[in-house]
């Protein structure tokens, strides 16, 4: 079996930035498991299905059709062969993404998707049930975590870079509520798995990170 590495936490702890980094320094492939809830969450507002209807929900996660390609460096979201990079980044995708992901049919129903993206020579997985549920045998867990203060201010920097003005107090609210979401659900809830390494972002650059992350890696 190839091996996975696990890589679980909350939004904004700097997880995506770290997991493609090192699929890119290890040569492995790269599942965003987020964006698969994003997709599943965006293939239901195209249809104007009722976001609260499992049964339905659950048939859409079942039958996506999706593909990831690699466009200019970058990992491109295709849903239906349309290019959805950007629009699952959007802010009423995100919600609808986070209440889908509470419903365990889809859940169950993304599973094996998720498990088809292990192939040699490795994968590196990134989510919040990666090293839990998904690959529960991955030799590698890492949950990584930053304070709340930390994620807002560091998505308040990337939002400014982009040239969008938003109250860093907003931020922070938004991450808390989401943390909130993502620990008290039912199915897969925000948890390190037993076997995890826990690593604190908080301080820390890029760098820092993937090099520590890189020696337990290598252990
Ligand atoms: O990580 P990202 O923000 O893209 O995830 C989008 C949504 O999908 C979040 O609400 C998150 O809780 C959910 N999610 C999940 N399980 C995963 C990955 C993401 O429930 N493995």
């Amino acid at each position: 079996r190839a091996p996975v590495i696990a890589i679980d936490g909350p939004s904004g702890s700097g997880k995506g930035t770290i997991a493609k980094l090192l699929a890119e320094q290890l040569g492995y492939s790269l599942l965003d498991s987020g964006a698969l809830y994003r997709l599943t969450a965006l293939a239901a507002l195209d249809r104007d299905a009722d976001l609260t209807d499992e049964a339905t929900l659950t048939e859409i996660a079942g039958n996506l059709d999706i593909r990831f390609e690699l466009r200019d460096g970058e990992v491109a979201a295709l849903l239906e062969g349309r290019d959805v990079t950007r629009d699952i980044r959007m802010e009423r995708v995100s919600m609808a993404a986070s209440k889908v992901a509470a419903m365990p049919g889809v859940r169950a129903a993304l599973l094996e998707c998720q498990r088809d993206f292990r192939r040699a020579p490795g994968l590196v997985a990134d989510g919040r049930d990666m090293g839990t549920t998904v690959f529960p045998d991955a030799p590698v867990k890492i949950f990584l975590t930053a304070s709340a203060e930390e994620r807002a201010r560091r998505r308040f920097e990337q939002l400014r870079g982009k040239g969008v003005s938003v109250s860093l107090r907003d931020l922070l609210e938004d991450i808390r509520a989401r943390d909130a979401r993502d620990m008290n659900r039912e199915t897969s809830p925000l948890a390190p798995a037993e076997d995890a390494v826990e690593l604190d972002s908080t301080g820390v650059d890029i760098d820092g990170v993937l090099q520590r992350v890189l020696r337990l890696v290598r252990d």
